[in-house]
């Protein structure tokens, strides 16, 4: 088969734009930075959205919308946040023709904006925890942009919370973490994610916890692809959230904020992806089983409409390939592409002696199959290959994983894969030592694998890579 899109092992960042590009996923918009997501990208991300919102209203977090523009000045409000966002604020200066008395800026995040709110609406202890999450886009004007990874606008989920006390606020930002995210992440993205603690340096700008979950890409390197953060009563003070305690005092409330975008698209093209082009984990993937009619005629066509509706019938997401005035090579080489799960083909010659033929996208492998076995076929190759696709992207995070003791070590083995060692021979020093040769400690966590409660507690592990 004529090569479609350059080999992995080649140019990794090369092949990752070839299959965007082939897989009809999306266009880098006119914008610099800004991207066009097409109908089959935006499909994955409406699997992320639809799976994610479930988890998210398990936790009893409501969804709401706030504006996309705020006022300059809120931003100002809390000193490190306003730091540590300026220089990629896209601010607003004029509107309807003429020049605006206040700036305002376009949303790269919203606890400015949801916290004015949120003073508004909490009193007292009963107003509590308040929990909301929104869909919708932020814009952050990004210097090195990268299509899905690191985009000028991106579309997001961002919840934000407010509690009675740090304990609360604690427990409810790592349940996002663990029962949202990771669960998610591991079980429909099919990425075994390591989930631990930010280091200080790289905590969220106005955070006093910063948890992250981390993926291995194809190439060795650390994707971030979600984080949740503790915020303590920083925006809490410079909104005036307050509410009446039980005890009848007036305390300042405690607040939580998380989020995930359109970056975990490419995450999973970068983890499942081979070099024909994309392998979508069987329970995120919208087609999870994509019907071809290899050639029209001889009942070929109704039999393939059977099979699509048995297939819906059983509760498998289906698509039906007629399209038989385009070669069947073509739209077989555009399924690959598309990373559909399960092909199932039809065709006068196999259907003549009674079966479909059942193509893995996952290994490859093609199986003829009597026709009242498809569903099961199907159904069974589904669930296999899901964990197929997390147990060989575990393998590869196994095998480029290396544990060693001090800092040069750790550098050197970044440049394959990730590097555990202890954060004490690293330290803040080290870590700055480490990001002047384009490596970053990706993430602190306990040596039983748990998530520290602070960058200090005795014998963290570090994990240190390069990073997308
Ligand atoms: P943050 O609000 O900074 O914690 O960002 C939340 C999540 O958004 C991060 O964990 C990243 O996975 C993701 N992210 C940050 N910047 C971008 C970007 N420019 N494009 C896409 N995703 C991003």
């Amino acid at each position: 088969m004529a090569r479609v899109l350059t080999p992995r092992a080649e140019d990794f960042p090369r092949w990752f734009q070839d299959l965007i590009a082939k897989a009809k996923l999306a266009d880098n918009g006119p914008v610099r930075g800004t991207m066009v997501i097409r109908p089959a990208g935006y499909a994955i991300w409406e699997r992320m959205q639809a799976e994610m919102d479930a988890r998210i209203k398990v936790t009893g977090a409501e969804n709401a919308y706030f504006p996309l523009f705020i006022p300059e000045s809120y931003l100002k409000r809390e000193a490190q946040h306003v730091e540590g966002f300026s220089p990629e604020l896209a601010v607003v200066t004029h509107g309807g023709g003429k020049q605006l008395a206040e700036p305002v800026v376009v949303r790269p995040t919203s606890e400015t904006v949801i916290g004015e709110f949120m003073a508004k609406w909490i009193d007292s202890y009963r107003d509590l925890p308040l929990l909301l999450n929104q869909w919708a886009n932020v814009v952050r004007w990004e210097l090195r942009p990268r299509i899905f990874l690191r985009t000028s606008e991106f579309l997001w989920q961002e919840g934000h919370t407010a509690h009675v006390d740090e304990a609360d606020a604690r427990a409810y930002a790592r349940r996002i973490l663990h029962e949202v995210y990771e669960d998610f992440m591991v079980n429909v993205l099919g990425i075994p994610v390591l989930v631990g603690r930010k280091t200080n340096r790289e905590r969220f700008a106005g955070a006093t916890s910063t948890y992250t979950l981390e993926g291995m890409m194809g190439d060795g390197k650390a994707l971030q692809l979600g984080t949740s953060h503790e915020l303590g009563q920083n925006f809490a003070k410079a909104f005036e959230m307050t509410f009446t305690s039980a005890a009848g005092s007036v305390e300042h409330a405690w607040t939580t904020s998380w989020g995930t975008t359109t970056r975990m698209i490419g995450g999973m093209i970068m983890v499942h992806g081979d070099d024909n082009g994309l392998r979508v984990p069987p329970r995120l993937a919208p087609v999870q089983a994509h019907i071809m009619v290899v050639k029209a005629g001889d009942g070929v066509t109704e039999a393939a409409a059977k099979l699509r509706d048995a297939l819906r019938d059983a509760g498998v997401r289906v698509a039906l390939d007629d399209r038989t005035d385009t070669p069947f090579g073509r739209r077989a080489v555009d399924a690959e592409l598309k990373g559909y799960p399960v092909r199932v083909e039809v065709g006068p010659r196999d259907l003549a002696a009674g079966n479909a033929v059942v193509v893995r996208r996952t290994n490859g492998s093609k199986t003829p199959v009597p026709v009242a076995d498809v569903v099961a076929s199907v159904l069974a190759a589904l669930e296999a290959d899901q964990q197929a696709l997390y147990d060989e992207a575990l393998a590869l995070r196994e095998s480029r994983t290396t544990t060693v003791a001090t800092l040069d070590e750790a550098i050197e083995a970044a440049a394959t894969g990730w590097a555990r060692v202890p954060w004490s021979a690293v330290g803040e020093q080290g870590e700055l030592t480490a990001n002047g040769k384009g490596v970053t400690v990706r993430c602190l966590v306990r040596a039983d694998g748990s998530v520290p409660d602070s960058a200090d507690e005795p014998d963290l592990v570090a994990i240190l890579a390069r990073a997308y």
